[in-house]
């Protein structure tokens, strides 16, 4: 199959051709019919995550149909479109996989990170932990849910109640995270690069209520804050925007270093907190939810073997939604 590798951080990735891999007992193979391209794909890649498996082939956003099944597989039939997330293993004992905190797991494998991913034309899961996906989209604009959906979700979700959110980053998670909150009645106000005239129009598209640079500042106090932008400075601006009692929710896997702040922004019981990874009960939850809204995913699709060009655009900031890999079979 062709695979788009990571030998070393800090390389290109390399297109190769290598063998497919075989299922294991309690594992599906799965033929990938759309890969998305995530933030965290790119500190892999860059080197800011520090624990990869190499060589990897990264891609944790996965749409597929399974092509084959190893022993003790019951709940997906060959051909069933299934998704594939970052959480790919937990280890089921220790003390976070007791208490229904297994996105905390001591011990876990992470797809695209630990596990070959979706950068690929075939990939190799736990079937417990892949999902159906909503029929109402197609596999393109299904892949985005599948992280920068999940773990939106997830942050939305430790924002509370918030009638007044702001996101600050305006890009995969973002667009998707905006109509689901809006869905629930919530307001929106987004927060992009000062002057990136093209996110602003974006997330003004998506009927965020206010938009503007980081740089600015509503006229009125939001409820909680979600930062997708991996920039540490926006965590003091974001508490500075933030009533009493406020949350700040971090939502990325990593961030430039916090500057060091007053207490002042900070008093008032307002809280700073991150969200790592997800649970299964998260990706059920918000997969339903997705079916029902449903969210328009914007994506630009490029072909597997220019993964690299995606990545660079994504790291330039140069994209309007979601990139997606689309192998060709
Ligand atoms: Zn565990
Ligand atoms: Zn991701």
């Amino acid at each position: 199959m062709q695979a788009m590798i990571l030998d070393r951080p800090g390389q290109l990735l390399q297109h190769r051709s290598v063998a497919a891999p075989i299922p294991g007992p309690g594992q599906i193979l799965v033929k990938v019919s759309a890969c998305g391209v995530c933030r965290t794909d790119l500190h892999v890649v860059d080197g800011e995550l520090t624990e990869p498996r190499l060589p990897i082939i990264p891609g944790h956003e996965i749409v597929g149909r399974v092509e084959a099944r190893g022993e003790g597989i019951q709940h997906f039939a060959l051909g069933d479109r299934v998704g594939i997330p970052w959480l790919g293993h937990t280890c089921a004992r220790c003390f976070f996989c007791r208490t229904q905190q297994e996105n905390l797991c001591d011990a876990p494998l992470f797809t695209g990170y630990q596990i070959n991913g979706g950068y690929a034309e075939y990939t190799v899961a736990e079937a417990a932990y892949c999902f159906p996906l909503p029929e109402n989209y197609p596999d393109l604009g299904a892949a985005p849910l599948l992280c920068a959906g999940l773990i939106g979700y997830r942050a939305l979700r430790m924002a509370g109640e918030a009638g007044k959110l702001g996101i600050y980053g305006f890009g995969a998670a973002a667009h998707i995270v905006a109509q689901v909150a809006q869905f629930e009645g919530r307001s929106v106000f987004a927060f992009t690069r000062p002057g990136d005239r093209k996110a602003q129009a974006f997330a003004s598209d998506l009927g965020a209520s206010w938009v503007g640079g980081s740089d600015e500042r509503p006229d009125t106090d939001l409820d909680a804050a979600i930062i997708f932008a991996p920039v540490g400075a926006l965590v003091p601006r974001a508490l500075q925007g933030l009533r009493k009692g406020g949350i700040v929710v971090l939502g990325g896997i990593h961030m430039s270093e916090i500057p060091a702040m007053p207490y002042r922004l900070l008093w008032g019981e307002r809280i700073v907190r991150s969200v790592a990874n997800l649970t299964r009960k998260d990706a059920a939850d918000f997969l339903t939810m997705a079916g029902r809204i449903p969210i328009r995913t914007q994506v630009v699709p490029y072909a597997l073997a220019d993964a690299n060009v995606a990545l660079s655009h994504l790291r330039a900031g140069q994209l309007t939604g979601a990139a997606v890999l689309l192998p060709e079979h």
